[in-house]
């Protein structure tokens, strides 16, 4: 079974959220069920260096206003295929905007180009290889199904792969004026309602969710909600015509990059025997967030990108009362403008008790995982969410709006799941400050009966939030598709 996945992120190598995390796991996972996944990948300047060790196996005289070459490369045990296009992605800073903030003017351009060339792997393969599935990651893969089926409307004989479209958010979904399709060199036969065109405009989404033979999401209960208005942004009314093709499977984490036992950026590694130790990583995270330290009151953090999506305008409301119960608290974080200044205020109106270090740092991430009592994730709407799963791996205990994968994947503290040992976070509903506050409460009378706090860390860490399960999911999929060709 051959696979490609197309994506604008992976990690280790360039990441701006899950998406990347995902992307970075599921092909190894996936190896061990014996399928041979390629990662097509634009060729950032962060992947310079890997680029180097590649071999070029296939050339584009011009591709939308340059040359490009694909380069096969290994590394990070991932097999990539790079697309090195200078004049779309050779550029410093962002890999979604301009020095400015905003999107790259061109990015139709950047990401139809790693559409097509996707379909044309999967029409004409690549050294002897094809795939039988190419799996479209969010709105930049969203155009392969549309190249495709402009394929087979020129000539009905070839055999085009079978495609999956996977919606890590559906609030991202590439939009463009209608004028950009003759540029793309989309023919005017898909310009309808049931294919790429979404209210006048060019949507990549759109197409991929429209054109594809499957529609994935990444958790059970997204899936579910993404059929309703409040949480579709638009594509609710075809998602749910399309609803017998669509399915939510749950992210996991790679078990080897988030092992406490093993990971490099912890002050000290521990595991479930030695949890004793995490508080050299909590005094490490109280000098660098300058926090004042207090063992009767939980340290909680948030590692998250500062925008609506994540209600942390909720936490800055609730501060006081966080602050009051003597706890504290470590941001990480970036994002709006607006959340960045309001979190920087609140660091200098509570000093001691809430540290805020505004940018991006993949190892204190890690370090925050690795030393704090609880990670507060208060997301109006979470897809799958990965930050609360890197906590329970960690015994870092989340605590949790219920939407999304949130909700699929925290065992709420509430008296039976307690009374059942089974209990690994706290989940609040509805999404509100008033019920965040409740929920800092309960984390705060839940923490200060250390015997049941530590129950939940030890529960919480043996919960299985690797990829093993949702990666057989996938694979079944991928195989019910290619048996259909
Ligand atoms: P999203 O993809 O919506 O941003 P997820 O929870 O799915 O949210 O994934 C976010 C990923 O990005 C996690 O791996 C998280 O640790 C990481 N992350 C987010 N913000 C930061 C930051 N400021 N510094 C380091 N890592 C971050």
């Amino acid at each position: 079974m051959d696979v490609l996945f197309v994506a604008s992120e992976c990690a280790p190598f360039v990441k701006t959220g899950g998406l990347a995390d995902v992307i970075g796991a599921v092909p190894k996972v996936l190896e061990q069920h014996g399928v041979d996944v390629r990662v097509l990948l634009p060729a950032y300047p962060a992947l310079k260096s890997v680029l180097s060790d590649g071999k070029v196996i296939d050339e584009y005289p011009d591709l939308f206003g340059g040359p490009a070459r694909i380069v096969s490369v290994h590394a990070e045990g991932l097999n990539m295929l790079l697309l090195d296009a200078p004049h779309l992605f050779d550029r410093p800073g962002s890999i979604y905007l301009n020095a400015d903030g905003v999107d790259w003017p061109d990015n139709h351009f950047r990401y139809g180009a790693l559409s097509f060339v996707a379909s044309r792997i999967g029409l004409d393969g690549l050294n002897g290889w094809k795939p039988d599935v190419i799996n479209a990651h969010d709105w930049q893969a969203g155009l392969i199904p549309a190249y495709l089926k402009q394929a087979q409307m020129a000539d009905a004989s070839i055999t085009v792969p079978r495609c999956v479209m996977t919606i890590h958010n559906i609030a991202f979904q590439g939009l463009f004026d209608w004028s950009v399709c003759s540029e793309l060199g989309l023919s005017n036969e898909l310009f309808h309602a049931e294919a790429i065109e979404y209210y006048g405009k060019l949507g990549f989404l759109k197409a991929g969710i429209a054109l594809s033979d499957k529609i994935t999401t990444v958790s059970p209960t997204y899936a579910r909600e993404l059929l309703t208005p409040e949480f579709g942004m638009g594509l609710d009314g075809l998602l749910r015509a399309r609803q017998d093709d669509l399915s939510g499977i749950l992210n996991g984490i790679d078990l080897d990059v988030w092992n406490p036992q093993t990971d490099p950026n912890l002050v000290v590694p521990y595991s479930t025997r030695s949890l004793k130790r995490r508080q050299k990583n909590r005094a490490a995270i109280e000098q660098r967030f300058g926090l004042t330290s207090n063992p009767t009151a939980p340290l909680f953090c948030v590692v998250s990108r500062l925008t609506s999506q994540k209600g942390l305008d909720l936490l800055l409301e609730t501060l006081p009362v966080l602050v009051g119960r003597g706890a504290r608290l470590a941001l990480l974080g970036s994002g709006d403008k607006d959340l960045e200044a309001g979190f920087t205020k609140a660091a200098r109106d509570f000093p001691g008790s809430v540290g805020v270090i505004i940018g991006y740092d993949e190892k204190l991430s890690h370090l925050l995982q690795g030393g704090s009592d609880a990670i507060l994730v208060p997301s109006r709407f979470e897809p799958c969410g990965l930050t609360q799963l890197y906590g329970v791996r960690y015994g870092t205990l989340p605590v949790v709006a219920k939407t999304g994968g949130l909700a699929d994947t925290v065992v709420d503290a509430d008296s039976v799941n307690l009374k059942s040992k089974r209990a690994t976070g706290i989940v609040f509903s509805p999404i509100n400050a008033e019920q965040l506050a409740n929920a800092i409460h309960r984390a705060c009378d839940l923490f200060a009966d250390q015997p049941v706090w530590k129950r939940m860390v030890l529960t919480a860490m043996k919960y299985p939030v690797g990829w093993d399960r949702s990666a057989s999911l996938y694979h079944d999929l991928y195989k019910d598709l290619a048996d259909s060709k």
